[in-house]
């Protein structure tokens, strides 16, 4: 760290304190200082020099420029005292004295006591070579200090321009303020804004949620009409369907007339076509009572082998085409699940009846399989096979897959048989492909629901 003096001078009487007021300001402009910090350190300066002149009675002033480790330049005011200080110490009268400079302290230099002041030289100052400071000395050196009323104009022209200069910061911040006020003002009116949107918004969506719960209950009321509507008529129906079936048989009895061949046939047909509406009726009157949830499962530990045997023997009166074999296999014991057996062999017989019906040669099997949560109860065939796009359709009500042979039924049998199925907790699910025959599985949990 080097350190160059500039100039240095005595502060003895009252009148010094002008002269070094000056002085520290030609200095400070000298080496750079910009026009705020050379006013600054001047009235540091001319505070400091107040201090001592009343309390110890004068000093001796050196300005110096020093350079610090981080290779800035500071400006260096070194004020010796031309006696000790009371208590070895210094605080100046003025506590806004400090925050004018940089640093302001109390240090001893080779024995003496020194009150010592800087300020640092801004990087845009021109560079403080030895050859300048040379030439600075010399002018300071030349100029000669000014009078006391002289300094005294100097200063009231400071003062006024320091005015100004707070009035024109004090204009700015209420500028910053209004505009701030109005930004806020904004973000006030825009978060009013998106509130009312998102009321506006939670209120469209709790109306379109009511909306919705009446119309699921509007869905709901019209299924369970359309439901108790298919009861009553099939119900309805069966009677007087029941009583034609019986007076076309009385009509064919041998204990009636006779009737000619052509009768016969009419009354065949009379007989025929209300057997298939008795068991479309009875068919409706079954989904019907299953969708309204009429029936309920009679839970009971059902012996698989026991349902097996019994629709081995009555499937087998059945009439099928010759060329098909109708397996029954045996399910391994123990071969018990918790279900309605009514219900669960009607859901089989409709199945295997399907089989039989469509197949025209090969076989038709009826096999369980035992899995660790539940019964896999399949029935495949070999007849034609169901199209993957036709899968869902023909668990439809009245659906019925195109094919080239119509055999009778009324489309009603599978949606029957799945609504069975799930009363019981399971599954029914179809596996096809046409000409890879079908098979449709039942999956019952071990312990029903
Ligand atoms: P239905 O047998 O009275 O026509 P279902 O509801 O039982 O009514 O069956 C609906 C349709 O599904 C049948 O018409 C038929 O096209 C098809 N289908 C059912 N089972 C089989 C099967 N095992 N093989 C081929 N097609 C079948």
């Amino acid at each position: 760290m080097t350190t160059t003096p500039l100039l240095q001078m005595g502060l003895r009487v009252e009148q010094d304190i002008f002269v070094l007021r000056q002085r520290g300001r030609e200095v400070a402009a000298v080496v750079g200082l910009e026009h705020q910090d050379q006013v600054r350190i001047a009235t540091a300066l001319s505070e400091v020099a107040r201090d001592l002149l009343r309390s110890v009675g004068g000093a001796d002033v050196v300005f110096a420029v020093a350079d610090s480790p981080d290779g800035r330049c500071h400006l260096r005011v070194d004020l010796t005292p031309v006696a000790p200080l009371p208590g070895g110490r210094y605080e100046p009268e003025s506590g806004a004295v400090a925050r004018l400079v940089d640093t302001l302290s109390v240090l001893t230099v080779q024995r003496d006591t020194v009150v010592r002041m800087s300020r640092r030289v801004p990087a845009t100052a021109r560079t403080l070579t030895t050859e300048r400071l040379t030439e600075l000395r010399a002018q300071l050196g030349e100029s000669a200090p000014g009078t006391a009323e002289e300094e005294l104009a100097t200063q009231n022209l400071q003062l006024i321009n320091a005015l100004d200069e707070v009035r024109n910061q004090r204009d700015e911040l209420a500028r910053l303020n209004e505009e701030l006020e109005q930004t806020n003002r904004g973000v006030m009116a825009l978060y009013q804004q998106l509130t009312d949107e998102l009321e506006a918004t939670n209120q469209g969506v709790v109306a379109l949620y009511a909306e919705l719960d009446e119309k699921s209950a509007q869905l709901g009321a019209a299924s369970e009409s359309k439901s108790r509507f298919l009861a009553n008529v099939s119900h309805e129906l069966r009677a007087p369907v029941t009583a034609i079936i019986g007076l076309a048989r009385l009509l064919g009895d041998s204990a009636s007339d006779p009737l000619t061949t052509e009768q016969e046939r009419q009354v065949g047909l009379i007989r025929s076509s209300a057997s298939d509406l008795l068991t479309l009726v009875n068919e409706l009157l079954d989904l019907a009572k299953a969708e309204s949830g009429r029936i309920e499962p009679e839970w009971a530990e059902v012996d698989l082998r026991a349902v097996f045997g019994q629709l081995r023997g009555t499937l087998r009166a059945l009439p099928s085409a010759a060329e098909v074999e109708l397996v029954v296999e045996e399910p391994a014991p123990p071969a018990t699940v918790r279900t309605d057996e009514v219900l669960l062999a009607q859901v089989l017989r409709n199945l295997l009846h399907n089989a039989l019906k469509f197949t025209a040669a090969g076989e038709v099997r009826l096999r369980a399989e035992r899995h660790a949560d539940g019964w896999r109860l399949t029935v495949s065939d070999t007849g034609p096979g169901i199209p993957p796009e036709l899968h869902d359709r023909v668990f439809e009500e009245f659906y019925q897959a195109p094919g080239p042979a119509r055999v009778g039924g009324t489309g009603l049998g599978l949606p029957y048989a799945r609504r069975l199925v799930n009363l019981l907790g399971g599954t029914l699910e179809l596996a096809s492909e046409p000409g890879r025959g079908s098979t449709f599985t039942v999956w019952l949990p071990v312990d029903g629901t």
